[in-house]
């Protein structure tokens, strides 16, 4: 998968994402991180991007035409120029929809993503009316740039993509993947600082350890996420009750 990255601060993604299991997909060439630098679009010999904002106001403004400019050359480089073909842009703003797994797991079904990272007081909305298809946001607070939120996005989305994770499996019972929070998790020793590990999961009874990790994830949900737990519940009440009622007998 091809993230292409248009930001004023191309080192700080590369460095970002160039470490740990990005960096290994990177290396193995299962993702591949192409960023933009906006400045080099600039169109004059000061490199200057940003401007005041018309009608007043603290801050500068990043200018339409660079980032227009940015994004021809990107759609040159793989849709032949071809303006029709257009891919996912996808804008870092704290006036877009929440990121969530479920939107990463959708962006994840892309060959190329494109992420737009905006700085100052954010960028002119003409060229953002011309090439946006996504406003997404990391939650409800101002960054001061878009480049975290871009890596965060890349980060969430990689490791969904087929081969980046060591195995497949990884991904499919974590958090979020089914609606419920993760059950707790445990590695040795068995026993640390007078704390044991639960009998069940050292039982090798794999019925019951997959009871016990769905009542955790049930409890855990209900206890810190009780939007998703209620969300759940009222998907799965057939799953829920046929569990309920083998637990009592
Ligand atoms: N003036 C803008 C507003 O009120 O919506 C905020 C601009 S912010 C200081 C600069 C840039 O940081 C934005 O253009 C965006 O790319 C990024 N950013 C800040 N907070 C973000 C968030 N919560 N999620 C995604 N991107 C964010």
């Amino acid at each position: 998968m091809n993230f292409h990255i248009m930001t004023l601060f191309p080192d700080m993604i590369n460095n970002g994402l160039s470490e740990s299991i990005t960096g290994r997909a990177m290396d193995k060439g299962i993702i591949n991180i192409n960023t933009i630098n906006i400045r080099d679009f600039a169109g004059n010999k000061y490199g200057h991007v940003d401007d005041y904002t018309y009608g007043g106001g603290a801050g500068m403004l990043m200018q339409a035409e660079p980032i227009y400019k940015a994004y021809e050359s990107l759609i040159d480089g793989f849709c032949g120029g071809d303006l029709t073909k257009k891919p996912r842009v996808v804008y870092m703003t704290p006036q877009g929809t929440p990121f969530n797994q479920a939107m990463a797991e959708e962006f994840a079904k892309e060959e190329d993503l494109v992420l737009l990272c905006g700085h100052y007081e954010g960028i002119d909305e003409r060229v953002l009316e011309l090439i946006v298809t996504d406003n997404v946001s990391i939650g409800d607070f101002v960054l001061t740039g878009g480049e975290l939120p871009a890596m965060m996005i890349v980060d969430a989305v990689s490791r969904l993509v087929p081969g980046v994770l060591g195995s497949d499996e990884s991904a499919l019972y974590e958090s979020f993947y089914d609606g419920l929070l993760e059950y707790p998790q445990y590695t040795r020793p068995e026993v640390f600082m007078d704390m044991k590990v639960p009998d069940v999961l050292l039982s090798g009874h794999h019925k019951n350890i997959a009871d016990w990790r769905y009542e955790k994830s049930l409890e855990r949900t209900k206890e810190r996420r009780p939007d998703l737990y209620e969300k759940y519940i009222k998907e799965h009440e057939e799953e829920y009750i046929k569990f309920m009622k083998r637990k009592k007998r």
